[in-house]
């Protein structure tokens, strides 16, 4: 069946493989491949394994022999975040200006919040004080590379974006994120700038993950307007949750997916996802379902 390719949409996968798949990162699998596919777009696999110290020997295989067992077939060549430091070591450059050298230590950036008033992200984080946007201390090394982002009044202050499942938001950069890291202390490029790079890379349009993930979109896409890059449209979905409402990871106990069972985990994300399909006889059914019902919700007559 080779349906014509829709250029205007390219969609990702991007596991970060610190574990393998689980009912969480299969919720978030197969909204990104739904979406992709109800678009006849194209669906690309993308590995984020830049955080090493996460990173668990053999998870990237186990969770794309898994994503095949599902039936669930990427588009192109799977990218390796890992292999691709030279292009965030690139971006970075470009942000002259706009970086500083950052030599606090997060015993001394918890103490400073004590002194400032508390100030946290809305994901529990803290929000840096600003210790070192005009210089390191006296007798302070570098440590992490944090980028500034604008004061209350400058231009990008705050962030508008629709979501396509959660409709329009809106974030301020100054008071609900502050000054955050782009290379950490460890030596590692961080999460926002590995993404924002490799999204622009790879010509995503579409970017549709889990809700864990929306506190990110804000500095993403200020990201990709100091770079000069476009910025998808995005979709966050619901994220699955455990008895006490963390969020699957391993960490928080996820238990493995019955491979044994595709079908059955598939109908129980699919419900998850709130798709009404109460029976299919064949993964592939399952999917010709999942795609229908998928492209009814959210796909408009004119496609977008
Ligand atoms: N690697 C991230 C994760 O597994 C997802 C990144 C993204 O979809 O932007 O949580």
């Amino acid at each position: 069946m080779a349906n014509k390719k829709n250029n205007n949409y390219t969609g990702r996968f991007a596991p970060s493989p610190s574990g393998p798949l689980h009912a969480g990162s299969l919720v978030a699998a197969m909204a990104s491949y739904l979406d992709a596919k109800s678009h006849d777009g194209s669906w690309l696999v993308r590995i984020e394994d830049i955080d090493e110290a996460r990173t668990v020997p053999g998870a990237a295989d186990a969770i794309t022999q898994a994503l095949s067992i599902f039936g669930m077939r990427h588009d192109g060549e799977i990218v390796v975040q890992s292999r691709r430091k030279s292009l965030y070591q690139a971006a970075f450059d470009r942000l002259a200006g706009h970086t500083y050298a950052c030599g606090c230590t997060r015993k001394e950036i918890a103490d400073s919040r004590l002194a400032t008033g508390l100030r946290f992200a809305a994901d529990g984080a803290a929000i840096y004080p600003g210790t070192c946007r005009n210089g390191l201390g006296v007798g302070k090394i570098a440590r992490a590379l944090r980028l500034r982002v604008p004061e209350i009044g400058e231009q990008n202050e705050s962030i508008t974006f629709d979501d396509r499942w959660l409709g329009p938001l809106t974030q301020h950069l100054a008071t609900e994120v502050g000054d955050f890291v782009l290379k950490r202390a460890d030596g590692f490029w961080a999460y926002q700038i590995a993404v924002v790079v490799d999204d622009a890379d790879q010509d995503i349009t579409h970017v549709v993950r889990g809700t864990d993930l929306l506190e990110s979109t804000g500095r993403q896409i200020y990201l990709q307007r100091l770079l000069g890059l476009p910025t998808p449209s995005y979709m966050h979905v619901p994220v699955v949750l455990n008895e006490v409402g963390e969020k699957l990871s391993k960490q928080t106990g996820a238990k493995a997916l019955d491979l044994d069972n595709p079908l059955s985990e598939l109908l129980r994300a699919a419900r998850f996802l709130q798709l009404n399909i109460d029976h299919a006889d064949s993964i592939a059914e399952f999917w010709q379902k999942a795609i229908a019902a998928w492209r009814q919700r959210f796909v408009g007559n004119d496609g977008k």
